[in-house]
């Protein structure tokens, strides 16, 4: 049977025009960038290139505002290094409780090992920011905030340009870690106050290993990576210049898809969640109703134990992901899931432009028999354990608040 790919949170297949344009530079465009000769001089091309690419898509000012790095994770670990570093007197960070571990585990290091103070803003149960608490962390002593633009488990998109709005008003510097928006959602960085953001090529069909931060013209820098003069001197190291292709050719195709993505693709989603909720009882989408990706669809199941549904589907050839990460046999709840008081046992679907009608249908076939599967097991969850306010649409039983 034909595996159907709905994870494109975690990964995208990497688009063959993406592949194509790539190969030359494993081959005889082997040229170092930096080489002043005509084997250096085209890799360079290339390589500026890619970087107006990227400019385009984010609606950067100017093409050196980006420095390409090895993904999001050192995208967002530089930002965040940086203005500790650049303003040495402020000593808090403001981020929030469900940003991605490339955000988290850096904050809670620092925490330890340099008596930073982090600041952690909570979300409501549809996962929205709680925007009280976030003006009260707001204070001269923040070097920086860095607040997802949108969220990897739910989609539930944050308001950052007023954010940033906000954060500029006490002196801090605002980063935003994108990685799930960009190529989501249109962009004109520009005309907003983020001074840093974060994307990577993996998540919108480019490569793995490869991505960029963007730093607004004026915003003070320290580099994470020390060595040659690569990067207009922000990240040395010989370039990865197949990669950095990749991820041009990547973001031009995301514009070319743009639409694909906020009309169609969306309704395959939307197409989804309405027919889990008619098709399953005691079941909920979960986040924010107005503000969500399009893509993305975070569905809570009552009644079933931890990743027993991506098990299963995954067994019949849909490969989708869990709410809940399962280390040595014990379920550790998701942390996002965990900030919103929602139940763990949450699915998430994540579509691209690579899915049609069928994956839909199929997901549809053969979802009364899973659920009835786990539904019957002995030991299951009691509805009474479920707390379940997070939910942004329901089926007409289950899902009680
Ligand atoms: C995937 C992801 C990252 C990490 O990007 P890598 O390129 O895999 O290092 C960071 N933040 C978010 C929100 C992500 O989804």
């Amino acid at each position: 049977m034909r595996p159907i790919y709905l994870d494109n949170n975690a990964t995208t297949r990497v688009d063959p025009e993406v592949v194509q344009a790539m190969l030359p530079f494993f081959a005889d465009q082997f040229g170092n960038p930096s080489s002043a000769h005509a084997f250096g001089a085209s890799v360079g091309a290339a390589v500026k290139k890619a970087r107006r690419q990227l400019q385009a898509l984010i609606g950067a000012a100017f093409d050196d505002e980006i420095t390409f790095t090895s993904g999001g994770t050192e995208s967002d670990n530089t930002a965040i290094l940086s203005a500790l570093e650049a303003m040495p007197n402020s000593t808090e960070i403001v981020t929030s409780a469900v940003e991605h571990p490339a955000v988290l585990t850096l904050c809670a290091h620092l925490e330890k090992t340099r008596r930073v103070k982090v600041h952690r803003i909570p979300v409501d149960r549809l996962g929205r920011l709680d925007l009280d608490a976030y003006i009260a962390a707001l204070t001269p002593h923040v070097a920086i905030v860095s607040i997802m633009w949108a969220n990897n488990e739910t989609g539930v998109i944050f308001p950052v340009a007023k954010l940033a709005e906000l954060a500029k008003e006490v002196g801090a510097l605002f980063h935003t870690d994108a990685v799930q928006a960009v190529g989501k959602l249109p962009m004109d960085i520009k005309s907003t106050a983020i001074d840093m953001l974060s994307f990577s090529g993996h998540k919108l069909h480019g490569p793995k290993g490869i991505g960029a931060l963007y730093v607004k013209r004026g915003v003070p820098f320290r580099s994470l990576i020390k060595g040659g003069h690569q990067e207009h001197g922000r990240r040395a190291g010989t370039e990865n210049t197949p990669g950095i292709v990749g991820l041009g050719k990547a973001t031009e195709l995301a514009m070319k898809f743009m639409d694909d993505m906020t009309t169609r693709v969306k309704s395959l989603r939307d197409r989804l969640e309405g027919g889990i909720l008619q098709r399953i009882p005691d079941t909920c989408v979960t986040g924010d109703p107005l503000e969500r990706l399009p893509n993305t669809a975070n569905i809570s199941f009552e009644h079933v134990e931890g990743d027993g549904i991506p098990l299963l589907l995954s067994r019949v050839g849909i490969a989708c992901s869990s709410g809940s990460a399962c280390s040595s046999g014990s379920l550790e709840p998701s942390h996002v899931l965990s900030a919103m008081k929602t139940p763990h046992q949450a699915v998430r679907f994540s579509f691209a432009r690579d899915n049609g009608e069928a994956d839909v249908d199929r997901v549809f076939e053969v979802m009364p028999a899973i659920l009835a599967k786990l539904r019957s097991a002995p030991g299951r969850r009691s509805a009474d354990d479920v707390q379940s306010n997070s939910c942004l649409s329901r089926s007409r039983t289950g899902c009680h608040s």
